[in-house]
């Protein structure tokens, strides 16, 4: 319905990108700020799920994706000490085909931001939004270094976990993780899963394949450890021999991977959030991906949700004039978001916390329940971003409603193939 609206998008990581290419196709004219100096990508592996990889099919670069990432057919733990089955969630237990694809982030950019510039759109860098404010004439974005650039029709928030746009507060957890980039040694570790060892739920450290960085042929792994964010000083001052030799204590496969780390600053601190914008937007301005809700990344949801979010705005813009898109878009993707937002809060101190409890529950109650139909399919469909339909109910385009289970059996929407 709206057409050839001017909208200004803030931040080009997942988010930002993925509306940029989704406003374009939609026949929006886009322009995308962000505050690095040239298109670059930041930090280190995470999983498209099926549903994520819906949409890079959508928007036309899911090959592109494909063609770097790894597939990621099992989501696979064990408790050291006690050797319990604490994760085995397999993809296809939801469908036949479907699987996890691990990127490098630099994979995930290179997909997007290649689609974009292929359709002539670009990001302006350099550009660091401070600010955004509206009058009549429309909504401004305020740069640090005074530029103002408006008035647009909309102004997409896609800043991530520290926009100065959004007044989400979210509630920091106590765990957050070091991670690095490895390249994938010669070992004994399956290159099809991500595959993870615990102590209770106060360690945990984990191995995700994560495929070829744009540009080179070397395969890669994402490496994390969980660790709270206070015991960080203490792990900086006590240098790495004694953490490597309690990884080896509790993982002794993980050798060849260990032996890539020489130097603490190769490992990343990453902390982790959770909370939800009941109202994700104000006067033309909608807030996307993580400026909109965060969580922790334990079900692997943030940049499919950022994706999603993207699509679902398009969407809504399809179905309904600027003034009553942005409430339409938080319909359509309230139901998805709050349930996994639940999953999330109900999860992740299971794998992150000093709970003895939480961590017995997992391995004796959730682990053995998730392992047998059908509840096995639900636990694929979960981590597949497909538990219930990621645009809700409402009616999405010329009053259609979104068919059940869109996200692997409808054909892309007419207003994306262009
Ligand atoms: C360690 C870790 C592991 C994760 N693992 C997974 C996973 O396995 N699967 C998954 O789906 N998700 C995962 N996530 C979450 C996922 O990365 C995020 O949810 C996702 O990137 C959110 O996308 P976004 O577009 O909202 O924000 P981002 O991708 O963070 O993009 C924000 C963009 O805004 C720019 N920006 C920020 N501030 C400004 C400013 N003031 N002015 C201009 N530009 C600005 C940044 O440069 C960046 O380009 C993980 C996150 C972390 C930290």
């Amino acid at each position: 319905m709206a057409q050839g609206l001017h909208i200004g998008i803030a931040g080009a990581g997942v988010g930002g990108l993925a509306a940029g290419i989704a406003l374009h196709l939609a026949g929006h004219r886009v322009e995308i700020f962000d505050q690095f100096d040239a298109p670059r990508p930041v930090g280190s592996g995470l999983v498209v799920q099926p549903v994520g990889q819906r949409v890079l099919d959508w928007l036309g670069c899911g090959a592109a994706a494909r063609a770097l990432g790894a597939p990621i057919r099992m989501l696979h733990g064990v408790e050291a000490r006690t050797g319990a089955g604490t994760l085995a969630v397999r993809y296809d237990a939801a469908g036949v085909g479907l699987h996890g694809l691990g990127m490098h982030r630099a994979g995930l950019f290179e997909a997007l931001h290649g689609r974009l510039v292929s359709l002539g759109a670009r990001v302006v860098p350099s550009s660091q939004v401070m600010a955004s404010s509206a009058d009549r004439q429309g909504r401004w974005l305020q740069m640090a270094d005074g530029r103002r650039f408006g008035p647009f029709d909309l102004v997409v928030d896609a800043l991530g976990s520290h926009s100065p746009l959004s007044p989400l507060v979210s509630r920091v957890l106590p765990y957050g993780a070091l991670w690095t980039t490895l390249e994938w040694p010669v070992t004994e570790l399956p290159d099809d899963r991500l595959t993870q060892r615990y102590v209770a739920a106060h360690r945990m450290v984990g191995v995700l394949p994560i495929g070829r960085m744009p540009g080179e042929s070397t395969q890669r792994a994402a490496f994390f450890w969980s660790l709270r964010h206070d015991a960080f000083a203490g792990w900086q001052a006590q240098g790495l021999n004694p953490w490597q030799a309690e990884m080896r204590d509790i993982w002794p496969a993980l050798s060849p991977f260990i032996a890539q780390i020489t130097d603490p600053a190769q490992m990343v601190l990453a902390r982790y959030s959770h909370g939800t914008l009941r109202r994700p937007y104000a006067d033309r301005l909608v807030h996307i991906g993580d400026s909109a809700h965060r969580a922790s990344p334990q079900l692997g949801q943030g940049a499919n949700m950022a994706l999603l979010d993207a699509l679902a705005l398009a969407r809504a813009l399809d179905a309904a004039g600027p003034q009553d898109a942005p409430a339409l878009y938080a319909r359509m993707r309230r139901g998805h978001l709050m349930l996994y937002q639940a999953f999330s809060r109900f999860l992740t101190p299971q794998y992150q916390s000093d709970s003895r409890a939480l961590a017995w529950f997992r391995d004796r109650i959730v682990a053995p329940i998730g392992r047998v139909p059908p509840f096995d399919r639900a636990m694929g469909a979960i981590a597949s971003g497909l538990f219930i339909p990621p645009l809700g109910g409402e009616p999405y385009a010329n009053g259609q409603p979104v068919p059940p289970g869109w996200a692997m059996d409808a054909p892309p929407a007419p207003m994306l193939q262009r």
